[in-house]
């Protein structure tokens, strides 16, 4: 099949999400926060769009990228570490680009790192020229061993790559790493990451021609709002008028503070919309400078 043009028009969005795994439910309900639910088939790899001609493809995670190549699916959440890693290796081939990154999704995040054994004193890339390396990433690992101008064996492992170096498959490894643990328990430490990685929101090079840009427009303005207002709090409260200089600064993560006059008085009524962290401390701060009848809320949704 050509990639490019996908050869029937469908009047419905497919997303491929991951069935299980890490990014199975933090993916799901962002995208239940853009107002999509789904009736789920019996044999939960389909999931109907109910409230929009959006549909579901549960499968794991390292299709993806192929399924939006070949035109199966539309769009994917998947890590981009396994979206860079596929791009790399089709490249690699000869082949040209078939997907890339629409949205990243600010969660899932993890880097794809390059670690040693703890015993080794770390000196730069050059000390890897000759050594083994276990990856379940090759076409990254080798794109930035050239990069580095450094030749070493890239030894391919499906999984549990920590343990290579144990059992003398290699010397050291490029794997995920998150919090450090697993390799830590293995004796490895991490000195270099290849990339930084996150859940993202994939689909074609290109956009699509018939209703399903639509579709993903209005997908991706909703996810807009989703992700600015995921941390994001209203805040309201009434100041004198001559606090104001003192207050701003403390509202440099708001947009444009909406300020209205009391009437009758020297008083205003503040609302901002902040996108940082409003805490205990912060509203400490607000009050000695000057802020009174302070309120939190919430933000359900925002389209801008
Ligand atoms: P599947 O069965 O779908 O193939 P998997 O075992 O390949 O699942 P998971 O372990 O669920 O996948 O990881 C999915 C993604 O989560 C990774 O590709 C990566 O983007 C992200 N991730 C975040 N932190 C980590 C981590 N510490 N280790 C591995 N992946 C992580
Ligand atoms: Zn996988």
């Amino acid at each position: 099949m050509n990639p490019a043009t996908p050869t029937v028009a469908r009047d419905r969005l497919r997303i491929a999400i991951q069935k299980s795994g890490r990014l199975a439910e933090p993916a799901r309900a962002l995208l239940a926060s853009c107002g999509l639910s789904w009736r789920e088939s019996r044999d939960r790899l389909f999931c109907y769009g109910e409230t929009l001609p959006v549909d579901l493809l549960l499968v794991r995670d390292d299709d993806i990228p192929g399924l939006i190549a070949d035109g199966v699916c539309d769009l994917g959440v998947v890590g981009r570490n396994v979206l860079l890693e596929q791009d790399a290796g089709r490249r690699g081939d000869g082949r040209a680009s078939a997907f890339r990154e629409w949205r990243a999704l600010g969660f899932g995040s993890c880097r794809l790192a390059l670690a040693v054994p703890e015993g080794w004193e770390w000196q730069g890339a050059a000390q890897l020229a000759g050594k083994r390396i276990a990856t379940s990433y090759p076409a990254l690992l080798s794109q930035w061993l050239v990069a580095q101008g450094v030749a070493a064996d890239v030894v391919l492992l499906s999984g549990s790559v920590e343990i290579a170096p144990r059992l003398g498959q290699a010397e050291a490894i490029c794997d995920l790493v998150s919090s450090g643990a697993t390799l830590a328990a293995n004796q490895l430490k991490p000195v270099q990451t290849v990339i930084e990685s996150e859940a993202v929101l994939a689909g074609p090079i290109g956009g699509f021609d018939d209703v399903r840009g639509e579709l993903a427009d209005l997908l991706l303005r909703r996810l807009d709002g989703a992700l600015r207002i995921r941390h994001s709090k209203l805040l309201m409260f009434q100041a004198r008028r001559e606090s104001m200089a003192g207050l701003l600064p403390l509202l440099a993560d708001a947009e444009a503070p909406t300020v209205t006059r009391i009437d009758g008085s020297d008083d205003l009524a503040l609302q901002a919309l902040c996108h940082g962290t409003v805490g205990w401390q912060r509203l400490e701060e607000l009050k000695r400078a000057g802020a009174r009848g302070l309120l939190v809320l919430p933000v359900e949704g925002m389209l801008a």
